[in-house]
């Protein structure tokens, strides 16, 4: 069976490998296709593409765009164009207000004696700078343990580094998603604090702004939830979809193509999405 992967990050925003480094692993992975889909950048997905063509697998072009809805929630976007304007504009004001609450926590983190400069980390993590970036930096520095610890006594909510920073709403994800000519689908719906019984208003609100598909199989859903997940989304009409979120060396126990050994994506699932986005 044809098997792919459609939630990977590469070194464009917080993954490990390059985006040709990530088709070479997916070739040893034996996946047909994979979709890059890097937290509010579009900018790995040319490198992929070029090199999953030499390499004979198929690359999707998406995106995962962060939202708030009274909690964290993430959209992943397919088939976007990297090139629409509009999605462009939105990036580029994410990607400055990014910029303004990550030179915040580097002056907090210089007051307490550690020597950064955010234009070394620009160098060194590229143009998407993120908090699991500075989860590294803490670490590297002995401060914290590893990420987890990181998180949860300095840059998670609350803790001393951590700085608020513009979201969407999961509309305008939705919409931008929409408008860029993608398909819009809600990320890992059981990463959030939703359960079964808030979960079906979160996918009516979406769905009312556009919403056509949802992360079914993901590295963090246990088997009852996936399954779970696969009925919502026949009751709803919504396509399913799934993916490791791989990232390489941030999450070394998520492997590309079956995350911690309990997934696997039918290629069939990628047919139903691009038949949507009417790229068959
Ligand atoms: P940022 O968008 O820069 O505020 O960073 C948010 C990202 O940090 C999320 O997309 C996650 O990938 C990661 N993250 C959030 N909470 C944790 C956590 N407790 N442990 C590890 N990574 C986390
Ligand atoms: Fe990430
Ligand atoms: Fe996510
Ligand atoms: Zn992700």
């Amino acid at each position: 069976m044809k098997r792919v992967d459609l939630h990977v990050h590469t070194s464009a925003s917080d993954g490990s490998l390059s985006p040709a480094e990530v088709i070479e692993k997916a070739g040893e992975a034996g996946l047909s296709a994979i979709a890059i889909t890097d937290h509010d950048t579009v900018s790995g997905c040319r490198e992929a593409t070029l090199a999953g063509a030499e390499a004979g697998i198929e690359v999707v072009p998406g995106i995962e765009l962060s939202t708030r809805c009274s909690g964290p929630v993430h959209i992943l976007g397919y088939y976007i164009d990297t090139d629409n304007s509009a999605l462009a504009a939105e990036l580029k004001a994410i990607v400055q207000d990014r910029d303004e609450r990550n030179e915040k926590l580097v002056s907090l983190m210089r007051e307490d004696g550690i020597n950064i400069t955010y234009s070394e980390m620009k160098a060194r993590f590229g143009d998407v700078v993120g908090r699991p970036h500075f989860a590294e930096i803490l670490v590297e520095n002995g401060i914290a343990a590893d990420t987890a610890d990181a998180f949860s006594r300095f840059v998670g909510k609350g803790m001393r580094y951590w700085t608020p920073r513009k979201s969407l709403s999961v509309q305008e994800a939705v919409a931008l998603i929409s408008a860029a000519g993608g398909i819009p689908v809600l990320a890992h719906p059981f990463e959030y604090k939703y359960d079964s019984k808030t979960l079906p208003g979160l996918i009516e609100l979406c769905m009312e702004a556009g919403l056509q598909g949802m992360e079914c199989r993901h590295s963090s859903h246990t088997a009852g939830e996936m399954a779970y997940l696969e009925r919502l989304c026949e009751e709803y009409g919504l396509l399913k979809t799934g993916g490791s979120d791989f990232h390489g060396e941030p999450k070394p126990d998520i492997s590309l193509g079956t995350g911690k050994g309990l997934i696997s994506v039918p290629y069939s699932w990628l047919s139903a999405l691009k038949e949507r986005a009417g790229c068959q």
